[in-house]
């Protein structure tokens, strides 16, 4: 454990796995977490279940993997820790079909604090409720485990019915390989309005919408649309590389003095006061509550806006012109594995 930080970080020496070691998990789907969750902890010993409907495609993945397969509602029945990894807005009517099987002193176990933070999940007093939740998608969560390598998590406990909370969720972290790499502790809210915050406003939709501006700016200019393509999305990835490999500076270490000068001269230009405020403004629809609102409406609704949002991003010309484009260069084997879609309903 060290504390250099304002917050813990959890090794495999913080974790205890005889609290797990006899325990039972279940797995409540198959998919990007719910693979990686159940392979992982079944190779390191722990018994598992997956729990998944009669219908479910996935049912035959978790079998080939050698899972023994369960409805739900069984697996919950049976087990002591239930791990919640079917999509976030599938969770609530999940759990109606699992209540009746959470036993006192069970754990109900999360990836993403979405549905209990924002109450879509009132969990029974009784029981456990934690959160261990790997920082990146599943596929890697189980290839860094079969590398003999770690995913970064997160832990938080939402209720410590039985004492006990913490080390089993720690316990589990160990059994998915997240303590090999570090575990921070934080909170159901702290994990779930951090999350959607940087999704919406840096990461996916913040990128995304620069990357469209930027394509748009030059194409609008009358430059090659190829050209447009490379600069403004392909190129992200080399440098989002850098900045993660060692932070801006080694970014900036990297490129010309040209580009540095130029970038940093120009920068905050175009991400400006008014691109702060709407950040904010973004922020405060995550922490009162309005942006939940309209996800849980935008879902009961069939997804309408969504469809919508979605058709247009597929059709925006950045899309038909990286298209033959990537089909066209070489990228490594590595990139294509990455870009896999995890087995899927
Ligand atoms: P997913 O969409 O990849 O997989 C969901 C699985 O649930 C499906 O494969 C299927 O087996 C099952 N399922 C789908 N629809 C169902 C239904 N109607 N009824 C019952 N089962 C159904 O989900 P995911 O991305 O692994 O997300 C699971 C949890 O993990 C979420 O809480 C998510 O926020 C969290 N999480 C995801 C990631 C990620 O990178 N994908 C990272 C961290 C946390
Ligand atoms: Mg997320």
């Amino acid at each position: 454990m060290t504390e250099d930080l304002d917050t813990t970080v959890y090794y495999d020496d913080d974790a205890d796995r005889s609290y797990i070691d006899d325990e039972t998990v279940a797995v409540l789907g198959y998919g990007s977490q719910g693979h990686a969750h159940s392979q992982n902890l079944s190779d390191s010993g722990v018994d598992v279940i997956v729990g998944l409907r009669e219908d479910s495609s996935s049912r035959a993945a978790a079998e080939a993997d050698g899972l023994r397969v369960e409805t739900p509602a069984d697996a919950a029945a049976e087990a002591d820790i239930v791990s919640v990894l079917v999509p976030d807005t599938v969770q609530p009517a999940v759990f109606e079909e699992i209540r009746d099987g959470l036993e006192p002193g069970n754990t109900l176990q999360f990836a993403h604090g979405f549905n209990i933070h924002y109450n879509q999940i009132q969990p029974p007093e009784d029981v456990d409720v934690t959160m261990v939740a790997p920082k990146s998608p599943g596929h890697l969560v189980r290839r860094n485990y079969e590398a003999g390598q770690g995913t970064p998590g997160l832990l938080a406990i939402y209720q410590d019915e039985t004492g006990d909370a913490r080390e089993r969720a720690l316990a589990y972290a160990h059994g998915i390989g997240c303590t090999r790499a570090g575990v921070i502790e934080t909170t159901f809210r702290e994990e779930t309005e951090t999350d959607l915050f940087g999704e919406q406003a840096v990461l996916c939709g913040g990128m995304t919408a620069l990357v469209k501006e930027g394509y748009e700016t030059l194409v609008d200019a009358g430059y090659a649309p190829e050209m447009a393509y490379f600069e403004c999305l392909n190129e992200m990835k080399l440098i989002v590389d850098l900045m993660y490999e060692d932070g801006l500076s080694n970014m900036w270490d990297s490129v010309s003095d040209t580009a540095e000068y130029g970038g940093l001269s120009r920068g905050e230009r175009v991400i400006d006061d008014h691109a702060r405020e709407r950040m904010e403004e973004i922020l405060e629809e995550v922490q009162d509550g309005t942006f939940a609102r309209e996800w849980i409406a935008e879902n009961q609704a069939g997804r309408p806006s969504y469809t919508q949002l979605k058709n247009a991003e597929e059709t925006h010309e950045v899309e038909q012109v990286g298209k033959p484009l990537r089909d066209l260069f070489a990228w490594g084997a590595e990139d294509e594995e990455a870009a896999e879609a995890p087995a899927d309903d």
